[in-house]
Formats: C-alpha cells, sequence, structure tokens
C-alpha cells in the first residue's frame, strides 16, 4: 500500500512539475501562442478572462481560421474534455458567438476544432436571426465579453432549398419564411431551382449577408460594439464537400 501511494504521489509531482514547466513556457512565449494552444486546447484547460480579454477580435477570428484548417486537415489538436469542463465549471470566457445551422454535417465545435468554453453555439435551421438569436449574441458579446459574432451559413443547406422551393409545413413555414429576403436578393444567371447545387449555394451565401445586415440593423448594442471596435461581426460559409470555412468580411 505504501509503495502504490509513494508513486502514487510520485505521479502527483512529476505532473505538477509537467504544468510549471508548460505555465512557464507559456510566461516566455508571446501571449498569441499560448492562445492558440488554449483554443486548440493544447494545454487541457479552457480560456481564462485574461487570456479571452487580451485577444483582439482579428485575434479571435485567426484561431477560428486555424482551427478550421487543423480540422480540414485531419490534424485535431488533442482534448481534454474533462479538464476543460473543470477549468470552465466556475465561469465561462468564450472568446466568439456563432450563429449556425442545425444541419448535423456541420457541427461548429467539431469544424472550429473548439473546446468547452471557447465559444458561444447558437443553432437554428438556415442560421436565421431573430429576436431570440440576437438576445443571445447581445449577452455573449455586451455582457459575457465575446469578441467576435459570426454567422456562419453552408453548403447544400436544407432550410435554403426549403425556401427556394415554397414549402409549407407546420412552424416551420415561418422559419423559411425568413430566409425568402435571401431568395429574392440573389442575382443569379442559371437555373434558379432548389436542385441546382450553386444556386442554392448562392441564395446561402446571400442568407449570410443579410443576417450580418439584419444584426447590425436590429442590434444598436452590437452594432455600437463593432463600431467601437470591441467586436467584430463577420460571416461564413462552410463547404461540407471540402470541410473548409470560407469568410465572408472581417
Ligand atoms: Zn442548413
Amino acid at each position: 500500500m505504501k509503495r502504490s501511494h509513494a508513486s502514487m504521489d510520485k505521479g502527483v509531482v512529476d505532473r505538477r512539475r509537467f504544468l510549471s514547466m508548460a505555465l512557464g513556457a507559456c510566461a516566455i512565449s508571446p501571449p498569441l501562442t499560448c492562445l492558440s494552444m488554449q483554443l486548440a486546447a493544447g494545454t487541457g484547460g479552457s480560456l481564462t478572462k485574461e487570456q479571452r480579454d487580451s485577444m483582439t477580435p482579428s485575434q479571435v477570428i485567426g484561431e477560428l481560421k486555424k482551427g478550421n484548417e487543423r480540422f480540414r486537415t485531419g490534424k485535431m489538436s488533442p482534448r481534454d474534455y474533462l479538464a476543460e469542463k473543470r477549468s470552465s465549471a466556475a465561469g465561462q470566457y468564450p472568446a466568439a458567438v456563432i450563429l449556425g445551422c442545425v444541419d448535423s454535417r456541420v457541427p461548429v465545435e467539431i469544424v472550429f476544432d473548439t473546446g468547452i468554453g471557447d465559444t458561444f453555439t447558437a443553432r437554428v435551421a438556415g442560421n436565421i436571426v431573430d429576436d431570440d438569436m440576437l438576445g443571445s449574441m447581445e449577452f455573449a458579446c455586451a455582457v459575457s465579453g465575446a469578441k467576435v459574432a459570426l454567422v456562419c451559413g453552408h453548403t447544400a443547406c436544407g432550410a435554403i432549398k426549403g425556401a427556394i422551393d415554397d414549402v409549407v409545413l407546420g412552424n416551420l413555414t415561418g422559419l423559411l419564411a425568413r430566409i425568402k429576403p435571401a431568395v429574392a436578393a440573389t442575382k443569379f444567371d442559371g437555373q434558379k431551382s432548389s436542385k441546382n447545387a450553386s444556386y442554392v449555394d448562392g441564395v446561402a451565401r446571400t442568407n449570410v449577408v443579410l443576417g450580418l445586415d439584419e444584426i447590425r440593423r436590429r442590434s444598436p448594442i452590437l452594432e455600437d460594439l463593432e463600431k467601437k471596435g470591441s467586436i467584430k461581426i463577420v460571416g461564413a460559409m462552410y463547404d461540407l464537400a471540402t470541410g473548409m470555412v470560407e469568410f465572408i468580411g472581417g
């Protein structure tokens, strides 16, 4: 028993030594190296307030781009979810709020390779901007301090196809009505049909751009934070086939 305790103690000491070395390495590295390690989960914990607050909105976008690069090249960071859960239980300091689609193929934490506590995530079919989503984004940025509000659409989106096809079905009808302005506003040479993938993706892109306009028009709080440079409001399109996120604006 004693020996077993001793070896356990030794394990704890070794781990502490390793952690202190890792923290020491962070202290002498450029701040961004540590931050990218945090967003990449390298140090096994969630973002701290200091780390999040020291990032600019552009740096946060840069980290999201790097995370997507890791995802689509199959080099995702090793992640200790239990350590992230432990370190974030008493408080969260996410760097971004991402409004995405409910589509099962676009799990935003995975495609951006982020972990517990890194991002607020709001998902609704067609990533539409409504009052409740705006409220969630205002909470994320104005109350909690997130630096980026990202609207992320995607290729081959079923909600976009439904809006193009004028689908009528229960509560979905009202949701699709919010996408119709994007259908009307999309300039496209060719067959304007839900069977035409390029047209569907064109409407999805317009829907993202109009979503950004809606945020600025309907949320003076977020618009003001953007004008002050405290946050960036940006869009993106995720390609189901390639796994690549293309940023729009910002
Ligand atoms: Zn979708």
